[in-house]
Protein backbone atom coordinates (compact mmCIF):
# COMPACT_ATOMS: atom_id res chain seq x y z
CA UNK A 1 0.00 0.00 0.00
CA UNK A 2 1.47 3.73 -0.85
CA UNK A 3 0.93 6.84 0.63
CA UNK A 4 -1.16 8.79 -2.40
CA UNK A 5 -0.89 12.86 -1.82
CA UNK A 6 -2.41 15.03 -3.82
CA UNK A 7 -2.76 19.15 -3.32
CA UNK A 8 -5.83 20.52 -4.69
CA UNK A 9 -9.29 19.33 -4.37
CA UNK A 10 -10.93 20.80 -7.27
CA UNK A 11 -12.65 18.15 -10.03
CA UNK A 12 -9.03 17.01 -11.07
CA UNK A 13 -7.15 15.93 -7.55
CA UNK A 14 -11.11 14.54 -6.61
CA UNK A 15 -11.46 12.38 -9.84
CA UNK A 16 -8.14 10.70 -9.20
CA UNK A 17 -8.93 10.13 -5.38
CA UNK A 18 -11.84 8.80 -6.66
CA UNK A 19 -11.03 6.61 -9.19
CA UNK A 20 -7.71 5.34 -6.94
CA UNK A 21 -10.54 3.91 -3.98
CA UNK A 22 -11.88 2.08 -6.83
CA UNK A 23 -9.04 0.13 -8.06
CA UNK A 24 -7.33 0.11 -5.41
CA UNK A 25 -6.50 0.20 -1.42
CA UNK A 26 -3.97 2.80 -1.34
CA UNK A 27 -3.85 5.51 1.20
CA UNK A 28 -5.12 8.58 -0.04
CA UNK A 29 -4.60 12.38 1.23
CA UNK A 30 -5.92 15.29 -0.40
CA UNK A 31 -4.96 18.77 0.59
CA UNK A 32 -6.54 21.74 0.00
CA UNK A 33 -6.59 25.47 1.08
CA UNK A 34 -9.78 26.43 0.08
CA UNK A 35 -12.70 24.94 1.20
CA UNK A 36 -13.19 21.29 3.39
CA UNK A 37 -15.16 19.34 0.55
CA UNK A 38 -15.17 19.11 -3.45
CA UNK A 39 -17.23 21.86 -5.23
CA UNK A 40 -18.19 22.52 -8.57
CA UNK A 41 -16.30 25.59 -9.42
CA UNK A 42 -18.03 26.55 -12.79
CA UNK A 43 -21.70 26.57 -10.12
CA UNK A 44 -20.61 29.32 -7.89
CA UNK A 45 -21.77 31.64 -9.90
CA UNK A 46 -25.34 30.49 -9.42
CA UNK A 47 -24.97 30.44 -5.84
CA UNK A 48 -24.90 34.18 -5.86
CA UNK A 49 -27.69 34.54 -8.21
CA UNK A 50 -29.65 32.63 -5.96
CA UNK A 51 -30.39 29.99 -7.73
CA UNK A 52 -28.39 27.17 -5.64
CA UNK A 53 -27.05 27.29 -2.07
CA UNK A 54 -23.49 26.71 -1.67
CA UNK A 55 -23.92 23.37 -0.19
CA UNK A 56 -25.66 22.45 -3.79
CA UNK A 57 -22.75 22.74 -5.29
CA UNK A 58 -21.09 20.17 -3.55
CA UNK A 59 -21.77 16.71 -5.29
CA UNK A 60 -20.57 14.36 -2.47
CA UNK A 61 -22.12 14.34 1.02
CA UNK A 62 -19.73 15.18 4.10
CA UNK A 63 -19.62 11.67 4.82
CA UNK A 64 -18.51 10.39 2.01
CA UNK A 65 -15.12 11.10 2.09
CA UNK A 66 -14.30 9.28 5.48
CA UNK A 67 -16.42 6.11 4.17
CA UNK A 68 -14.08 5.66 1.03
CA UNK A 69 -11.29 6.29 3.14
CA UNK A 70 -10.11 9.63 1.63
CA UNK A 71 -8.11 11.48 4.21
CA UNK A 72 -8.84 15.68 3.44
CA UNK A 73 -6.65 17.94 5.20
CA UNK A 74 -7.29 21.89 4.96
CA UNK A 75 -3.95 23.39 4.61
CA UNK A 76 -1.82 24.96 2.39
CA UNK A 77 1.37 23.29 0.84
CA UNK A 78 4.17 25.78 0.66
CA UNK A 79 7.19 23.73 -0.44
CA UNK A 80 7.40 20.45 -1.87
CA UNK A 81 11.01 18.63 -1.16
CA UNK A 82 11.37 15.70 -3.74
CA UNK A 83 14.64 14.38 -2.52
CA UNK A 84 12.60 13.68 0.73
CA UNK A 85 9.70 13.06 -0.78
CA UNK A 86 8.02 15.05 1.32
CA UNK A 87 5.72 18.57 1.93
CA UNK A 88 5.52 20.86 3.95
CA UNK A 89 2.53 23.14 4.83
CA UNK A 90 1.65 26.57 6.10
CA UNK A 91 1.76 25.62 9.99
CA UNK A 92 4.69 23.53 9.94
CA UNK A 93 3.59 20.38 10.02
CA UNK A 94 4.89 17.48 7.33
CA UNK A 95 3.96 14.64 5.37
CA UNK A 96 5.35 12.13 3.60
CA UNK A 97 4.35 11.01 0.32
CA UNK A 98 4.84 7.86 -2.05
CA UNK A 99 3.54 9.10 -5.02
CA UNK A 100 2.79 12.96 -5.23
CA UNK A 101 0.02 14.45 -7.16
CA UNK A 102 0.14 18.06 -8.05
CA UNK A 103 -3.68 19.25 -8.82
CA UNK A 104 -3.88 23.47 -7.88
CA UNK A 105 -5.59 24.84 -10.41
CA UNK A 106 -5.56 27.97 -11.53
CA UNK A 107 -5.16 31.96 -10.33
CA UNK A 108 -6.78 34.97 -11.69
CA UNK A 109 -4.49 36.91 -13.92
CA UNK A 110 -3.67 40.30 -12.22
CA UNK A 111 -0.67 42.54 -14.46
CA UNK A 112 0.46 44.92 -12.27
CA UNK A 113 -2.10 47.44 -12.43
CA UNK A 114 -1.70 50.35 -9.99
CA UNK A 115 -4.39 49.93 -7.51
CA UNK A 116 -4.99 46.36 -8.32
CA UNK A 117 -4.78 45.08 -4.62
CA UNK A 118 -7.27 47.60 -3.34
CA UNK A 119 -10.22 46.79 -1.23
CA UNK A 120 -13.30 46.00 -3.18
CA UNK A 121 -10.71 44.79 -6.11
CA UNK A 122 -11.40 41.14 -6.88
CA UNK A 123 -11.41 37.91 -8.99
CA UNK A 124 -13.93 35.18 -9.21
CA UNK A 125 -12.64 31.97 -8.94
CA UNK A 126 -12.44 30.45 -5.34
CA UNK A 127 -15.14 29.90 -2.53
CA UNK A 128 -13.29 33.05 -0.95
CA UNK A 129 -13.55 34.74 -3.80
CA UNK A 130 -17.37 34.39 -4.06
CA UNK A 131 -17.86 35.66 -0.63
CA UNK A 132 -16.20 38.50 -1.27
CA UNK A 133 -18.02 39.72 -4.05
CA UNK A 134 -21.40 38.98 -1.61
CA UNK A 135 -19.57 41.40 0.78
CA UNK A 136 -18.39 44.00 -2.38
CA UNK A 137 -21.46 44.24 -4.23
CA UNK A 138 -24.32 42.54 -1.69
CA UNK A 139 -26.91 44.69 -4.06
CA UNK A 140 -27.12 48.22 -6.19
CA UNK A 141 -27.41 50.76 -2.93
CA UNK A 142 -23.94 49.54 -1.39
CA UNK A 143 -22.80 48.81 -5.08
CA UNK A 144 -23.69 51.69 -7.03
CA UNK A 145 -21.41 50.07 -10.28
CA UNK A 146 -19.25 47.72 -10.79
CA UNK A 147 -16.29 47.69 -13.34
CA UNK A 148 -15.19 44.59 -15.52
CA UNK A 149 -11.67 44.68 -16.83
CA UNK A 150 -10.95 41.70 -19.11
CA UNK A 151 -13.63 40.27 -21.79
CA UNK A 152 -13.42 35.96 -21.43
CA UNK A 153 -15.94 33.42 -19.98
CA UNK A 154 -15.22 34.98 -16.54
CA UNK A 155 -16.04 37.99 -16.94
CA UNK A 156 -18.97 37.58 -19.10
CA UNK A 157 -20.51 35.46 -15.91
CA UNK A 158 -19.71 38.09 -13.49
CA UNK A 159 -21.47 40.60 -15.67
CA UNK A 160 -24.36 38.26 -15.50
CA UNK A 161 -24.13 37.45 -11.46
CA UNK A 162 -24.01 41.39 -10.92
CA UNK A 163 -26.51 42.00 -13.09
CA UNK A 164 -29.00 39.54 -11.72
CA UNK A 165 -29.01 42.32 -8.37
CA UNK A 166 -29.41 45.34 -10.96
CA UNK A 167 -25.89 46.06 -10.36
CA UNK A 168 -24.78 48.83 -12.88
CA UNK A 169 -22.07 46.87 -14.97
CA UNK A 170 -19.17 48.63 -17.34
CA UNK A 171 -17.22 45.83 -19.08
CA UNK A 172 -13.97 47.07 -19.93
CA UNK A 173 -12.52 44.45 -22.95
CA UNK A 174 -8.78 45.32 -24.72
CA UNK A 175 -10.21 43.47 -27.76
CA UNK A 176 -11.82 45.45 -30.79
CA UNK A 177 -14.98 43.06 -30.38
CA UNK A 178 -15.63 40.38 -27.49
CA UNK A 179 -13.38 37.53 -27.28
CA UNK A 180 -12.39 37.95 -30.82
CA UNK A 181 -9.11 35.93 -30.20
CA UNK A 182 -11.64 32.99 -29.77
CA UNK A 183 -14.67 33.32 -31.95
CA UNK A 184 -14.85 34.16 -35.79
CA UNK A 185 -16.36 37.78 -36.27
CA UNK A 186 -20.04 37.04 -36.66
CA UNK A 187 -20.49 35.33 -33.42
CA UNK A 188 -18.13 37.91 -31.47
CA UNK A 189 -20.01 40.75 -33.20
CA UNK A 190 -23.67 38.78 -32.40
CA UNK A 191 -22.33 38.72 -28.08
CA UNK A 192 -21.33 42.57 -28.71
CA UNK A 193 -25.19 43.17 -29.26
CA UNK A 194 -26.16 40.52 -26.73
CA UNK A 195 -24.20 42.23 -24.03
CA UNK A 196 -25.30 45.61 -24.71
CA UNK A 197 -29.03 44.92 -24.97
CA UNK A 198 -28.30 43.13 -21.29
CA UNK A 199 -27.78 46.83 -20.21
CA UNK A 200 -23.98 46.02 -19.90
CA UNK A 201 -21.87 49.18 -20.87
CA UNK A 202 -19.53 47.21 -22.98
CA UNK A 203 -16.52 48.99 -23.65
CA UNK A 204 -14.51 47.89 -26.44
CA UNK A 205 -10.40 48.37 -27.25
CA UNK A 206 -10.54 49.15 -23.86
CA UNK A 207 -7.87 48.84 -21.45
CA UNK A 208 -7.51 50.06 -17.46
CA UNK A 209 -5.07 51.99 -16.66
CA UNK A 210 -5.10 52.40 -12.98
CA UNK A 211 -7.61 51.93 -9.94
CA UNK A 212 -7.68 54.99 -7.81
CA UNK A 213 -8.22 54.79 -4.35
CA UNK A 214 -10.92 56.61 -1.99
CA UNK A 215 -7.96 57.85 0.52
CA UNK A 216 -8.81 54.54 2.91
CA UNK A 217 -7.65 52.41 0.86
CA UNK A 218 -10.70 51.39 -1.45
CA UNK A 219 -11.43 51.57 -4.94
CA UNK A 220 -12.92 54.25 -5.86
CA UNK A 221 -12.86 54.92 -9.30
CA UNK A 222 -11.25 53.32 -12.54
CA UNK A 223 -8.81 55.15 -15.39
CA UNK A 224 -8.93 53.79 -18.97
CA UNK A 225 -6.62 54.52 -21.99
CA UNK A 226 -9.61 56.10 -23.28
CA UNK A 227 -9.05 58.87 -20.72
CA UNK A 228 -12.13 58.03 -19.09
CA UNK A 229 -12.45 57.59 -15.06
CA UNK A 230 -15.15 55.97 -14.34
CA UNK A 231 -16.46 55.79 -10.66
CA UNK A 232 -17.36 52.37 -9.24
CA UNK A 233 -17.19 50.03 -5.81
CA UNK A 234 -16.29 46.98 -7.04
CA UNK A 235 -13.56 46.35 -9.76
CA UNK A 236 -13.83 42.69 -11.32
CA UNK A 237 -10.33 41.38 -12.38
CA UNK A 238 -11.20 38.70 -14.81
CA UNK A 239 -8.28 39.29 -17.58
CA UNK A 240 -7.98 35.36 -17.59
CA UNK A 241 -6.12 32.64 -15.45
CA UNK A 242 -2.40 30.95 -15.03
CA UNK A 243 -1.54 28.13 -13.52
CA UNK A 244 -1.32 28.22 -9.16
CA UNK A 245 2.27 26.96 -9.25
CA UNK A 246 4.33 29.77 -7.35
CA UNK A 247 4.73 27.47 -3.98
CA UNK A 248 6.94 24.81 -6.56
CA UNK A 249 10.00 27.34 -7.26
CA UNK A 250 12.72 25.85 -5.53
CA UNK A 251 11.08 22.59 -5.32
CA UNK A 252 13.30 21.27 -8.40
CA UNK A 253 10.27 20.31 -10.78
CA UNK A 254 10.50 21.49 -13.93
CA UNK A 255 8.18 24.33 -14.49
CA UNK A 256 6.98 26.33 -17.77
CA UNK A 257 3.82 28.32 -17.79
CA UNK A 258 2.59 25.58 -15.51
CA UNK A 259 3.73 22.00 -14.51
CA UNK A 260 5.83 20.53 -17.24
CA UNK A 261 4.23 16.92 -17.85
CA UNK A 262 4.57 14.52 -20.28
CA UNK A 263 1.54 12.07 -21.72
CA UNK A 264 1.52 9.73 -18.56
CA UNK A 265 0.94 12.77 -16.86
CA UNK A 266 4.62 12.45 -15.15
CA UNK A 267 6.40 15.67 -14.10
CA UNK A 268 10.39 15.89 -14.39
CA UNK A 269 10.26 14.45 -10.02
CA UNK A 270 10.41 10.82 -9.90
CA UNK A 271 6.92 10.00 -8.21
CA UNK A 272 5.73 13.46 -8.74
CA UNK A 273 2.72 14.20 -11.46
CA UNK A 274 0.32 17.42 -12.21
CA UNK A 275 -2.96 17.26 -13.48
CA UNK A 276 -5.57 19.62 -14.63
CA UNK A 277 -5.42 23.54 -15.09
CA UNK A 278 -2.06 23.68 -13.65
CA UNK A 279 -0.52 21.25 -15.93
CA UNK A 280 1.40 21.83 -19.02
CA UNK A 281 1.25 19.60 -21.63
CA UNK A 282 5.45 18.99 -22.93
CA UNK A 283 4.54 17.71 -26.14
CA UNK A 284 1.72 19.09 -28.03
CA UNK A 285 -2.07 17.18 -28.56
CA UNK A 286 -2.86 17.78 -32.02
CA UNK A 287 -3.94 21.50 -31.62
CA UNK A 288 -5.05 22.22 -28.39
CA UNK A 289 -2.91 24.24 -26.10
CA UNK A 290 -0.78 23.49 -23.43
CA UNK A 291 -2.37 24.52 -20.54
CA UNK A 292 -6.20 24.01 -20.66
CA UNK A 293 -8.07 25.36 -17.74
CA UNK A 294 -11.15 23.46 -18.62
CA UNK A 295 -13.26 21.47 -16.88
CA UNK A 296 -13.64 18.05 -18.30
CA UNK A 297 -9.94 17.69 -19.32
CA UNK A 298 -9.09 18.05 -15.65
CA UNK A 299 -11.62 15.38 -15.17
CA UNK A 300 -9.93 12.57 -17.86
CA UNK A 301 -6.87 13.46 -16.03
CA UNK A 302 -7.56 12.30 -12.97
CA UNK A 303 -9.13 9.51 -14.58
CA UNK A 304 -6.33 8.54 -16.51
CA UNK A 305 -3.62 8.97 -14.01
CA UNK A 306 -5.74 6.86 -11.41
CA UNK A 307 -5.21 3.96 -13.72
CA UNK A 308 -1.26 4.47 -14.13
CA UNK A 309 -1.17 4.79 -10.22
CA UNK A 310 -3.33 1.39 -9.61
CA UNK A 311 -1.04 -0.73 -11.84
CA UNK A 312 -2.51 0.03 -15.43
CA UNK A 313 -0.24 2.54 -17.28
CA UNK A 314 -2.53 4.88 -19.14
CA UNK A 315 -1.79 7.93 -21.57
CA UNK A 316 -3.49 10.97 -21.43
CA UNK A 317 -6.02 11.12 -24.59
CA UNK A 318 -8.48 13.87 -24.80
CA UNK A 319 -9.59 13.35 -28.21
CA UNK A 320 -11.44 15.67 -30.08
CA UNK A 321 -11.90 19.31 -28.76
CA UNK A 322 -14.85 20.37 -27.57
CA UNK A 323 -16.68 22.96 -24.83
CA UNK A 324 -19.37 24.37 -24.53
CA UNK A 325 -20.39 27.70 -22.01
CA UNK A 326 -22.91 30.11 -21.46
CA UNK A 327 -23.10 33.53 -22.78
CA UNK A 328 -26.15 34.90 -20.40
CA UNK A 329 -28.93 33.24 -21.89
CA UNK A 330 -27.30 31.64 -25.24
CA UNK A 331 -25.34 28.76 -24.70
CA UNK A 332 -22.60 28.12 -26.88
CA UNK A 333 -20.93 24.64 -28.02
CA UNK A 334 -18.31 24.04 -30.18
CA UNK A 335 -16.60 20.89 -31.56
CA UNK A 336 -13.49 20.25 -33.30
CA UNK A 337 -11.61 23.51 -34.68
CA UNK A 338 -13.07 26.56 -35.43
CA UNK A 339 -10.75 29.54 -35.41
CA UNK A 340 -11.05 33.63 -34.83
CA UNK A 341 -10.07 35.23 -37.99
CA UNK A 342 -6.87 36.04 -35.92
CA UNK A 343 -5.86 32.92 -35.70
CA UNK A 344 -7.36 30.56 -38.91
CA UNK A 345 -4.75 29.23 -40.73
CA UNK A 346 -4.83 29.62 -45.17
CA UNK A 347 -6.29 26.27 -45.34
CA UNK A 348 -9.87 27.11 -42.63
CA UNK A 349 -12.63 28.24 -44.54
CA UNK A 350 -16.11 29.01 -42.56
CA UNK A 351 -19.60 28.99 -43.61
CA UNK A 352 -21.63 31.47 -41.01
CA UNK A 353 -25.64 31.36 -40.48
CA UNK A 354 -26.78 33.97 -38.64
CA UNK A 355 -30.81 34.08 -37.98
CA UNK A 356 -32.47 37.74 -38.75
CA UNK A 357 -33.96 37.95 -35.67
CA UNK A 358 -32.87 35.76 -32.49
CA UNK A 359 -29.37 35.42 -30.78
CA UNK A 360 -28.48 32.23 -32.66
CA UNK A 361 -25.89 31.15 -35.17
CA UNK A 362 -23.39 28.61 -36.57
CA UNK A 363 -20.41 29.05 -38.28
CA UNK A 364 -18.43 25.52 -39.53
CA UNK A 365 -14.96 25.77 -40.70
CA UNK A 366 -13.65 23.08 -43.45
CA UNK A 367 -10.48 22.58 -45.52
CA UNK A 368 -10.34 25.16 -48.47
CA UNK A 369 -9.26 22.57 -50.58
CA UNK A 370 -10.40 18.81 -49.50
CA UNK A 371 -13.84 19.83 -48.35
CA UNK A 372 -12.90 18.29 -44.64
CA UNK A 373 -15.09 19.34 -42.30
CA UNK A 374 -12.72 20.66 -39.45
CA UNK A 375 -15.29 21.87 -36.40
CA UNK A 376 -18.49 24.02 -35.61
CA UNK A 377 -19.78 26.75 -32.92
CA UNK A 378 -23.24 26.78 -32.44
CA UNK A 379 -25.07 30.21 -30.31
CA UNK A 380 -28.70 28.95 -28.98
CA UNK A 381 -28.55 25.74 -30.78
CA UNK A 382 -27.69 22.50 -29.10
CA UNK A 383 -25.44 19.58 -30.68
CA UNK A 384 -25.23 15.99 -30.31
CA UNK A 385 -20.93 15.57 -29.05
CA UNK A 386 -21.11 11.94 -30.10
CA UNK A 387 -21.75 12.89 -33.61
CA UNK A 388 -19.45 15.52 -33.70
CA UNK A 389 -17.19 13.45 -32.50
CA UNK A 390 -17.70 10.36 -35.06
CA UNK A 391 -17.79 12.84 -37.81
CA UNK A 392 -14.21 14.62 -37.29
CA UNK A 393 -12.54 10.78 -36.48
CA UNK A 394 -14.21 9.81 -39.83
CA UNK A 395 -13.00 13.03 -41.66
CA UNK A 396 -16.34 13.54 -42.87
CA UNK A 397 -16.79 16.34 -45.72
CA UNK A 398 -18.51 19.60 -44.87
CA UNK A 399 -21.15 18.78 -47.80
CA UNK A 400 -22.03 15.23 -45.48
CA UNK A 401 -22.66 17.12 -42.18
CA UNK A 402 -25.08 19.82 -44.02
CA UNK A 403 -27.06 16.88 -45.39
CA UNK A 404 -27.19 15.14 -42.34
CA UNK A 405 -27.55 18.25 -39.76
CA UNK A 406 -30.43 17.21 -38.86
CA UNK A 407 -29.13 14.32 -36.86
CA UNK A 408 -26.76 16.53 -35.23
CA UNK A 409 -29.68 18.35 -33.42
CA UNK A 410 -29.95 17.85 -29.77
CA UNK A 411 -33.20 20.55 -29.27
CA UNK A 412 -36.24 18.76 -27.72
CA UNK A 413 -38.99 17.29 -29.95
CA UNK A 414 -41.38 20.29 -31.16
CA UNK A 415 -38.66 22.89 -30.66
CA UNK A 416 -38.18 24.73 -33.39
CA UNK A 417 -35.22 23.57 -36.05
CA UNK A 418 -33.20 25.82 -38.04
CA UNK A 419 -31.95 23.42 -40.69
CA UNK A 420 -33.51 24.18 -43.90
CA UNK A 421 -32.75 27.80 -43.40
CA UNK A 422 -29.31 27.34 -42.82
CA UNK A 423 -28.95 24.92 -45.28
CA UNK A 424 -30.55 27.68 -48.10
CA UNK A 425 -27.81 29.17 -47.12
CA UNK A 426 -25.19 27.03 -47.51
CA UNK A 427 -26.44 26.02 -51.59
CA UNK A 428 -26.84 29.41 -52.39
CA UNK A 429 -23.24 30.38 -50.87
CA UNK A 430 -21.55 27.84 -52.57
CA UNK A 431 -23.42 26.51 -55.75
CA UNK A 432 -24.50 23.21 -53.76
CA UNK A 433 -28.39 21.24 -54.61
CA UNK A 434 -27.49 19.05 -50.88
CA UNK A 435 -31.10 17.86 -50.06
CA UNK A 436 -31.33 17.41 -45.69
CA UNK A 437 -31.58 13.65 -45.10
CA UNK A 438 -34.80 12.75 -42.32
CA UNK A 439 -33.26 12.12 -38.72
CA UNK A 440 -32.45 8.67 -38.47
CA UNK A 441 -32.40 7.22 -34.91
CA UNK A 442 -30.46 4.29 -36.08
CA UNK A 443 -27.55 6.24 -37.41
CA UNK A 444 -27.54 8.50 -34.30
CA UNK A 445 -26.93 6.13 -31.98
CA UNK A 446 -24.59 3.99 -34.36
CA UNK A 447 -21.38 3.49 -32.51
CA UNK A 448 -19.26 3.00 -36.32
C1 LIG B 1 -16.18 31.20 -12.38
C2 LIG B 1 -15.65 30.06 -13.21
C3 LIG B 1 -16.47 29.45 -14.15
C4 LIG B 1 -16.00 28.39 -14.92
N1 LIG B 1 -16.82 27.82 -15.83
C5 LIG B 1 -16.37 26.80 -16.57
C6 LIG B 1 -17.22 26.15 -17.52
O1 LIG B 1 -18.39 26.52 -17.70
N2 LIG B 1 -16.72 25.09 -18.24
C7 LIG B 1 -15.44 24.66 -18.06
O2 LIG B 1 -15.01 23.71 -18.73
N3 LIG B 1 -14.62 25.25 -17.17
C8 LIG B 1 -15.05 26.30 -16.42
N4 LIG B 1 -14.21 26.90 -15.54
C9 LIG B 1 -12.84 26.36 -15.37
C10 LIG B 1 -12.88 25.14 -14.46
O3 LIG B 1 -13.63 25.44 -13.33
C11 LIG B 1 -11.46 24.74 -14.11
O4 LIG B 1 -10.82 24.34 -15.32
C12 LIG B 1 -11.40 23.59 -13.12
O5 LIG B 1 -12.18 23.85 -11.98
C13 LIG B 1 -9.96 23.34 -12.69
O6 LIG B 1 -9.94 22.22 -11.86
P1 LIG B 1 -8.61 21.78 -11.13
O7 LIG B 1 -8.96 20.57 -10.34
O8 LIG B 1 -7.48 21.72 -12.06
O9 LIG B 1 -8.24 22.98 -10.13
P2 LIG B 1 -9.10 23.81 -9.08
O10 LIG B 1 -10.54 23.60 -9.21
O11 LIG B 1 -8.58 25.20 -9.14
O12 LIG B 1 -8.66 23.17 -7.69
C14 LIG B 1 -7.37 23.36 -7.16
C15 LIG B 1 -7.45 23.47 -5.66
O13 LIG B 1 -6.14 23.44 -5.13
C16 LIG B 1 -6.05 24.39 -4.09
N5 LIG B 1 -4.63 24.78 -3.94
C17 LIG B 1 -3.89 25.51 -4.81
N6 LIG B 1 -2.63 25.64 -4.33
C18 LIG B 1 -2.60 25.02 -3.14
C19 LIG B 1 -1.60 24.85 -2.16
N7 LIG B 1 -0.37 25.33 -2.33
N8 LIG B 1 -1.92 24.16 -1.04
C20 LIG B 1 -3.15 23.65 -0.87
N9 LIG B 1 -4.16 23.79 -1.76
C21 LIG B 1 -3.87 24.46 -2.88
C22 LIG B 1 -6.90 25.53 -4.59
O14 LIG B 1 -7.24 26.39 -3.54
C23 LIG B 1 -8.08 24.77 -5.17
O15 LIG B 1 -9.02 24.48 -4.18
C24 LIG B 1 -14.67 27.95 -14.74
C25 LIG B 1 -13.85 28.55 -13.80
C26 LIG B 1 -14.33 29.59 -13.04
C27 LIG B 1 -13.42 30.23 -12.03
Amino acid sequence: MQHIVIIGNGIAGITLARHVRKLSEHRISVISSETEYFFSRTALMYVYMGHMKFEHTQPYENWFWKKNRIDLVKARVVEVRTAEKKLVMAHGNEMAYDKLIIATGSKPNKFGWPGQDLEGVQGLYSKQDLDLLEKNAPNKETCHRAVIVGGGLIGIEMAEMLRSRDIPVTFLVRETSFWNGVLPKGESQMLNEHIREHHIDLRLDTNLVEIIADGQGRAKAVVTDKGDTIPCHVVGLTAGVSPNIAFLKGSGIELGKGVLVNRSLETSAKDVYAIGDCAEQREAIGQRRPVEAVWYTGRMMGEALAQTLCGNPTQYRPGHWFNSAKFMDVEYQTYGWVFSERHKGEHEAHFHWRHPKEKLCVTMAYHRETEQFLGINTFGIRMRHNIFDRWLTQEKSIDFVMEHLRDANFDPEFYKTHEPAILAQYNQERGRAIALKKRSWKRIFSTT
